[in-house]
């Protein structure tokens, strides 16, 4: 897991300003908070393609009622 401060756009390094409490990249301009960035992150994670044989499993079983 990463700590440091990257940009989740640009992977350029993030600023914190503390009387903000906003990241600040100075390379694409984002500026977000920690939430914005926390969410951010977890959007360009690669999706899991978890779920996809159970609903195929329940649309057999559901079909066979
Ligand atoms: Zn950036």
């Amino acid at each position: 897991m990463a700590t440091t401060n990257t940009c989740p756009e640009c992977n350029g390094n993030l600023l914190y300003e503390v009387s903000t409490k906003h990241f600040i990249c100075k390379n694409c301009g984002l500026y977000v908070t920690r939430e914005q960035l926390d969410d951010i992150r977890d959007r360009l994670r690669p999706q899991r393609r978890k779920g996809s044989r159970e609903s195929e499993y329940l649309e057999w079983w559901m079909s066979k009622k």
